[in-house]
């Protein structure tokens, strides 16, 4: 099914523009060059701020969300009546354009967990399927432990030596206030089962990937290799993971029963949609500024910060803009992507749909990291581009976003896509130093949103996406 709300107008071979006479109007704030903005667009910028950062609207919107939606993983009522709450807002918040673009993909079903240290020292654990896991079956399984404590280690086990086994790696994820953490410990979560598999292990059981010290497990994406047999694999709360470390400390065998009842449903094709909002370019309607965040999340939770918040923001932050006297120049495009927790799929399947129109994406932002406050800005434009964002950021200096020295930044997770098909982009870097403490738990729920960092980071988006559309550069250049 591909909805169209309102007629959708692309025009696929545009010529950019030849830009308009670099405006004589000096900023204030820049007295060397010529100033991107022309007097009255600086002050739209600065009424913008000023609005952004005294609206409840983005915290209204995650508050909407994550309790009228709730959890929505792809396949789900919630992943459905969340794609029917979006199009309802943005005609409400009064976008031009509203549309839906079918996403399809596979069913995953969770089921239930069960897990306990059965010898020697028996304890029930707090455990989680990882997405896309298999199950146990009814009866679940009990085998000895074989601990590792990374998943380097588990690569160097010799093949054949885990056989009957279950692995278990007790890698601990690190805090860091950009994530950093977070690419070191999610290998297991990613490939851990398979290589487990490889060694002959009946499963794999891992540390979650997380930073808080909560009885909660971290679900996320995990994936199986083609001709390695497929093996049930699940996290565990960080407590629980201590415990079973003190365990094995103690030099006797450790024995665990895991019972998943997970299940991968192939034959069924389940349906989701990207939501497409747009508030159209009074000036050059086909060149797109693209700000997005995911509309899915996982199935525990309420998916407030992954990524309720920034849905919330995109959408006020156009929203605003669309509240000004005039229509910006460039169309500035909401892109709500489907089924980003499961794979991206979305992400895909926009670039399958819109690969005429890649080039007409002049900028583009996503958000899906972080809970605190925006403190840098890193760009990946060209060198005319680069002179305007410089300007930018001076706009910016104020909400505490610094200008990296880099030029390097590539959007957040599904638009990452639009970055590597050379679409000037801006990473907007949150605080994150406490967001792997709810990241895909239960914890994910809409009392860890801060409204003050909401706004601050609403009116970030905002200054962006107006400016791109203003700014008459060609950011590639
Ligand atoms: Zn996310
Ligand atoms: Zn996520």
């Amino acid at each position: 099914m591909h909805t169209t709300f309102f007629t959708r107008k692309l025009t696929k071979n545009f010529h950019f523009a030849l830009l308009a006479c670099a405006s004589l109007v000096f900023s204030p704030l820049n007295t060397v060059n010529a100033a991107t903005l022309n007097a009255s667009e600086q002050a739209d910028m600065s009424a913008l701020s000023k609005t952004a950062l005294k609206s409840d609207l983005s915290y209204d919107l995650v508050e909407s969300l994550t309790t009228e939606v709730g959890p929505r993983m792809m396949g789900t009522p919630g992943d459905a009546k969340a794609i029917v709450w979006a199009v309802e807002k943005m005609k409400n918040l009064g976008f031009d354009k509203v549309w839906t673009e079918e996403v399809t993909g596979t069913q995953w079903l969770r089921g239930q967990a069960e897990a306990k240290i059965t010898a020697p020292y028996p304890h029930n654990v707090v455990a989680i399927a990882l997405g896309g896991s298999v199950g146990t079956g009814e009866q679940g399984l009990t085998a000895q432990v074989a601990h590792f404590e990374n998943l380097d280690a588990l690569k160097a086990a010799k093949p054949g030596s885990l056989k009957g086994k279950i692995a278990f790696v007790s890698y601990k994820m690190s805090r860091h206030i950009a994530g950093k953490g977070y690419g070191a410990a999610v290998g297991t979560r990613v490939n851990g089962a398979t290589i487990a598999a490889e060694k002959g292990a009946v499963a794999l059981i891992m540390r979650s990937v997380g930073t808080d010290s909560n009885r909660v497990a971290h679900t996320g994406v995990m994936r199986y290799k083609d001709g390695v047999n497929k093996i049930p694999a699940a996290a565990l709360s960080n407590p629980d993971a201590d415990l079973l470390v003190n365990q094995l400390k103690r030099g006797k065998p450790v024995s665990f029963y895991l019972k998943l009842t997970a299940s991968i449903e192939d034959e069924q094709i389940i349906k989701s949609a990207n939501v497409i909002g747009e508030i159209t370019g009074s000036e050059s309607p086909e060149q797109i500024v693209a700000i997005g965040a995911h509309l899915d999340s996982w199935d525990v939770g309420t998916g407030a910060l992954d990524d309720g918040i920034g849905v919330a923001m995109v959408m006020a932050a156009a929203h605003h803009i669309s509240k000004l006297e005039n229509r910006p120049k460039r169309t500035i495009r909401v892109i709500l992507y489907a089924a980003e927790e499961v794979g991206l799929l979305g992400a895909k399947q926009y670039m399958i749909d819109h690969k005429d129109e890649v080039k007409n994406h002049v900028m583009g932002a996503e958000w899906d990291f972080g809970v605190g406050k925006i403190y840098e800005m890193t760009p990946r434009v060209g060198a005319s581009g680069l002179n305007a964002v410089r300007d930018l950021s001076k706009y910016l200096a104020p909400l505490g976003v610094t200008l990296s020295a880099k030029n390097n930044g590539r959007a957040s997770s599904d638009m990452g896509l639009l970055t590597d098909a050379g679409m000037p982009s801006m990473r907007l870097s949150a605080d994150g130093s406490h967001y792997f403490d709810y990241h895909h738990t239960e914890n994910d729920t809409l009392d860890k949103v801060n409204p003050k960092d909401l706004q601050q980071n609403t009116a970030v988006y905002t200054l962006f996406a107006y400016f791109a559309a203003q700014a008459e550069v060609d950011f590639r250049k």
